[in-house]
């Protein structure tokens, strides 16, 4: 086992005209068990025990999720111990590149929801020191960079269609998952199904217009009115009278909606890596500034410095 080439090391190469990459990560990361396992495989557990001792998890759903990262390429089951046979599952370079999401979805949650649930650890920079809080720039330039930095759109693989995860896979995949845990329900909410993520994205690409959100995500209307309240409800969109008419309301990312952004561009850049379309890429973004292509890194508000998975240290408050 151990001699076969990890195929975590190296990127998929995608169907033709299939799900890109953005569906992919998607399908992947919107997933509230799978951040959880992640978060604590970067900690160091590899161990079945050591997850059932950390997580509010049933062996159905702990056993689903190791064995489909294990698919996915993310972890890899190595056996420790032969008479008897025992495994632990480690960590891939394609898993372990993660941790920009994980960091990023850390962050959002411990700025934006303030009623969480779990107290969130303090994470430290090694180099520096410091508490602190990771900030979005351009790996290009070096400059911190806001939602209104970046142009972009589809690029070559890039449909609607192409970038959900498909539904018949979710279900296959998610056998026995009813129960989230609710540790993230506000992330969650904002990423954890495709009508969501696809409407997340089009409010970052630019749609403000119920009919721009039905038009670019083909779905029901009910769909979009339903996932457009509860933006709303959660503070990450804002209505305002429409510009056509002031009856039609036009809907308007947050503070709260437009700090997701470091999220959701940690999570298309991963995809982009570790899943390629034989096409290219499903969306191309540009930083205004330096017109360079964006590719996004985190660095820290307090020196300043890119920041590396290994840099950070977690602290759980006393
Ligand atoms: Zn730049
Ligand atoms: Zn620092």
């Amino acid at each position: 086992m151990t001699d076969i080439e990890n195929p975590g090391d190296a990127p998929t190469q995608l169907a033709a005209g299939g799900q890109n990459a953005v569906a992919h990560a998607l399908g992947i990361i919107g997933d509230e068990w799978t951040l959880l396992i992640l978060r604590h495989a970067t900690a160091g557990v590899r161990r079945y025990s050591d997850y059932m001792d950390r997580l509010p998890i049933s062996n159905s759903v702990l056993t689903n999720r190791l064995t489909r990262l294990a698919e996915l390429g993310l972890l890899e089951k190595v056996a420790y111990q032969q008479r008897p046979p025992r495994f632990e599952y480690r960590l891939t370079k394609r898993g372990r590149d993660t941790w920009p999401i994980l960091l990023a979805i850390w962050a959002w949650e411990a700025a934006w929801v303030p009623q969480h649930e779990e107290q969130l650890p303090v994470m430290r920079h090694g180099r520096c020191g410091q508490a602190f809080q990771p900030l979005l720039m351009c790996a290009a330039c070096g400059k911190a960079v806001e939602p209104r930095d970046v142009t972009g759109g589809f690029g070559p693989s890039g449909t609607w269609e192409r970038s959900v995860p498909a539904a018949t896979t979710r279900r296959r995949s998610f056998a026995g998952s009813s129960a989230s845990p609710g540790l993230f329900p506000q992330t969650m909410a904002l990423i954890g199904n495709r009508w969501s993520s696809a409407l997340l994205g089009a409010a970052f690409l630019g749609a403000h217009r119920f009919k721009d959100f039905e038009q670019r995500l083909g779905a029901p209307p009910t769909m979009v009115a339903d996932r457009l309240r509860t933006f709303c409800d959660l503070g990450v969109l804002r209505p305002a009278p429409g510009v056509d008419r002031a009856d039609w309301l036009s809907y308007h990312l947050t503070a709260k909606g437009r700090a997701f952004f470091p999220v959701v561009m940690c999570t298309l850049d991963w995809g982009h890596r570790w899943f390629k379309a034989p096409e290219g890429r499903a969306l191309v973004y540009r930083h205004t500034e330096c017109r360079r292509i964006f590719t996004p890194r985190l660095s820290c508000d307090q020196c300043r410095e890119p920041l590396r998975g290994s840099d950070v240290t977690i602290e759980h408050a006393a």
